[in-house]
């Protein structure tokens, strides 16, 4: 017998019919003599159309009260699962985060997980009843609703497994695993049978979405047992390992990509200690992340250009905070561009060959792509191009690193 989490994104439950399929896998692994615990997300489209009629209702809304809207497609979907499974004979009750309770922060849209109280959940375990989760939410210390972020609730899955002390957490998903890259552009991607917590985390990190981020590091830190694996069919997925489990690892092993960026070009700054404090302290102040950064080196020691990139969520607010810094910065001219893409290639291999960035420049050169600004740490090397060209550097990149599938 086993204790195992499982959890069924959007796609999965976007219908009745795909809730009695995820039901009839939860049955098959309760007749295994299996501990479970379901976590789903809201019916797919819900959560957005959710947040746009925040957006819609008022543009400046309370982030608390877009946490009671936005949580809401999960409570549907945990009914609707369990009088599903009650009706194949499987006992099984539904759990909103403040039922259980899923203590979190109160960073509302984006709160962390504090801890989770199982004691209720495993004593009905005992009774043989199945527990259904609803994912995404939580609730904070004034008794608040919370929600942990777009896609959190693959957080809330690796959460309650480490809670649990669950021997694994799987994620059901439209797609049968973690793949080179993104399939559904890339038509030569190749599913990998293993990889590491670290490249999963940068994977997420820069765009992938199959994995949520945090999700991701929370599995690193509590040891959780992570696979990604199809809702639809049958057969092996991906099992997220310390790097130790694979054997022979590759330089590079995937490549991510994020249309989530936003460039900002301030144009002839003062080339002076102290000015990128004066550029960047006000956007923090405003809470606001910045990502990719170059400044280049003034030829007259007088004016420089800097340029940088923040989400696309955070634009607006990135440029009012600098339009109203225009006099103490000294800039000549603010210039912005949404249409770009950031690429990453990823690979813990990176750590000891040299040449993964040169290989990259080539590739887009070979075709074509100007690169507007490069970043990189130990495992990954991360540009900005053109968001026209983000499939032509997908699929020349892939081939170029010889992961295409055969
Ligand atoms: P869910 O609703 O089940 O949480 P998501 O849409 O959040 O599913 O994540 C699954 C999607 O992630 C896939 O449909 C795929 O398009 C995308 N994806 C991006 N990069 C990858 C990758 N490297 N491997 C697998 N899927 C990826
Ligand atoms: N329903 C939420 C979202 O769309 C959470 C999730 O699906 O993981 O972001
Ligand atoms: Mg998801």
């Amino acid at each position: 017998m086993a204790r195992i989490v499982m959890k069924f994104g959007g796609t999965s439950v976007a219908n009745l019919e795909r809730i009695r399929n995820v039901a009839a896998r939860v049955k098959k692994e309760v007749e295994a003599g299996n501990e479970v615990a379901v976590i789903v997300s809201a019916m797919a489209g819900d959560t957005n159309r959710l947040v746009a009629l925040c957006e819609e209702a008022s543009p400046l809304y309370d982030l608390r009260e877009y946490d009671v809207v936005v949580s809401s497609g999960e409570q549907v979907t945990i009914g609707l699962l369990s009088i599903v499974l009650q009706s194949m004979g499987v006992p099984a009750r539904s759990w909103l985060g403040w039922q259980i309770p899923v203590n979190t922060s109160d960073a509302h849209g984006s709160a962390r997980i504090q801890s989770i109280d199982t004691s209720d959940m495993i004593r009905r375990f005992g009774e043989g009843q199945v527990a259904v989760v609803a994912g995404f939410q939580g609730v904070d210390s004034m008794g608040r609703i919370t929600t942990l972020g777009r896609g959190g609730s693959d957080t809330s899955a690796v959460g309650l497994a480490a809670a649990l002390k669950a021997d694994r957490c799987d994620i059901y998903t439209d797609v049968d695993g973690v793949y080179t890259t993104d399939p559904r552009i890339v038509a030569k991607a190749r599913k990998l049978d293993k990889i590491t917590y670290e490249e999963m985390l940068e994977m997420a990190s820069q765009g992938a979405k199959v994995l949520q981020t945090r999700s991701v590091e929370l599995a690193m830190k509590e040891g959780v047992r992570l696979q990604v694996l199809s809702s639809f069919e049958e057969r092996p997925g991906t099992l997220v390992v310390d790097e130790g489990e694979i054997v022979e690892q590759e330089i590079v092993s995937g490549i991510a990509y994020s249309r989530d960026e936003a460039k900002i070009t301030l144009r002839e700054v003062p080339d002076r200690p102290g000015i990128a404090a004066s550029i960047f302290g006000p956007l923090t102040d405003a809470m606001i992340n910045v990502d990719m950064i170059v400044q280049n080196v003034s030829a007259t020691g007088e004016a420089t250009d800097l340029t940088f990139t923040v989400t696309k969520a955070d634009f607006n607010r990135a440029v009012e905070v600098l339009k109203g810094e225009e006099q103490t910065i000294g800039y000549k001219e603010l210039r912005a561009d949404k249409d770009v893409v950031k690429v990453s290639v990823i690979g813990v291999g990176m750590r000891s060959h040299a040449g993964v960035a040169q290989r990259m420049f080539k590739a887009l050169a070979d075709k074509g792509i100007n690169i507007q600004v490069i970043s990189t740490s130990e495992i990954k090397v991360s540009v900005l191009i053109a968001e026209e060209y983000t499939e032509l550097a997908l699929r020349s990149l892939h081939t170029a690193y010889g992961l295409d599938a055969a």
